[in-house]
């Protein structure tokens, strides 16, 4: 009888439960939160913005933390600088010291997009002094910035999973000699430069993940195997493992 070996997604939006799949949902601002999964928390690049900062102060009031003790409309306003400091920025994410939100993200740097590039970089380094206080990996989304992560992560202990990785092969084999984790989703059915990445990335440094997709995490899975030219059930029972170093936990005794 072959073992019940979980697929683990490492990083996905959708909400939807699955036997078969252990995942790290994203926390979705207003949607919601089971003491049961296990989630990142953080906030996008994206997000970035007075009006949706509010609302996720909000939103979090009404899940977990006392926040509203330490902020009201007004003191928010006068963030409308951003010149944050740490404490601002932990009773945002006040909520990431639950035990079951296991990775700060996503959170991250997009040189796609018109938010101050000084601004999300503030605001990303800020989060990852709480993942470091907190001691949890971060789930990073990288848009046309690999660069500015090759002296980030020089210049930190944290463990770093690249979401959707989808830079050269050099910045690939930079992360990895420096521990951090590459996350592949439905890109790589169909880029070929991604394909070869995974290939000759070390296996030990590999995760899989939906994000916001309508892939299936089980499809991406035997694409990979194939690829790798691996039985699904070794890549299932690598990944796991890779998922017990960096987060100290065992999905097969997991829910
Ligand atoms: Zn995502």
């Amino acid at each position: 009888m072959k073992p019940n070996l979980k697929y683990i997604d490492i990083h996905t939006h959708n909400s939807i439960t699955d036997v078969d799949v252990f995942k790290i949902e994203n926390f979705k601002i207003g949607g919601n939160f089971s003491n049961k999964l296990h989630y990142s928390v953080g906030i996008h690049p994206w997000e970035i913005g007075l009006e949706s900062l509010t609302n996720i102060l909000y939103q979090l009031q009404t899940i977990y933390c006392p926040i509203n003790k330490l902020y009201n409309a007004d003191a928010i306003a006068v963030k409308s600088n951003f010149y944050w400091t740490i404490t601002d920025m932990l009773s945002v994410l006040e909520i990431a010291k639950k035990d079951n939100i296991i990775a700060i993200g996503e959170i991250g740097i997009d040189r796609h997009i018109k938010t101050d590039i000084n601004l999300q970089i503030n605001v990303l380094q800020k989060q990852l002094e709480i993942a470091e206080i907190l001691n949890k990996p971060v789930v990073i989304h990288c848009v046309k910035a690999y660069s500015d992560f090759q002296k980030i992560v020089n210049e930190t202990k944290l463990k770093f999973i690249f979401h959707s990785f989808n830079a050269n092969e050099n910045f690939a084999k930079y992360f990895v000699s420096k521990g951090a984790y590459l996350s592949f989703g439905q890109n790589l059915l169909n880029k070929e430069n991604l394909q070869k990445i995974l290939i000759s990335t070390n296996i030990n440094n590999i995760f899989f993940e939906t994000d916001n997709s309508n892939a299936n995490i089980k499809d991406i899975y035997k694409f990979a195997s194939k690829l790798l030219n691996i039985d699904e059930d070794d890549l299932k029972l690598q990944i796991i493992n890779n998922f017990k170093n960096l987060f100290g936990l065992d999905v097969r005794n997991l829910e």
